[in-house]
């Protein structure tokens, strides 16, 4: 199974986050809330995004250059929405299952998700305030 170690910005205790969790990611070391940002792809995706906390979902390439802006901004919301917020990223090249059914022609494309549906989407680049407002109106 996927996952990624996260230092904590709190204590520094380096933390493995696993794609695929029921709950959000706790620190080890002091118990406080990380970033829940993940990458998931056609095997994983279905699971990665199930539950009832509110998902965004990032379809990006490593080509794509709109989508090396985003990907700070949605790394800094899985910083300040701890907790609250899982992001789901996923590389559309290794991925075309879940490019194909979300018909992710135009990338980055980005869909805020819960309960494994999709209630918002949002194509091309955005600015950090543009994603943190959405996100605020979708928790
Ligand atoms: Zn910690």
């Amino acid at each position: 199974m996927g996952s990624r170690v996260v230092a904590c910005p709190s204590c520094g205790t380096k933390n493995r986050v696993p794609t695929i969790s029921a709950g959000h990611p706790r620190c080890a070391g002091c118990h406080i809330d990380l970033p829940w940002l993940v990458d998931a792809g056609d095997a994983d995706f279905t699971k990665a995004v199930k539950g009832k906390h509110l998902v965004l979902v990032d379809l990006w390439a490593p080509w794509c250059g709109p989508c090396r802006t985003v990907a700070p901004i949605l790394e800094k919301l899985s910083r300040q929405f701890a907790g609250r917020l899982k992001v789901v990223k996923v590389n559309v090249d290794t991925s075309p299952s879940v490019a194909k059914r979300y018909e992710a022609r135009s990338i980055p494309m980005m869909l805020f998700m819960r309960d494994g549906k999709v209630i918002d989407t949002v194509v091309g680049a955005q600015s950090e305030h543009v994603m943190r407002t959405l996100t605020e109106r979708h928790l």
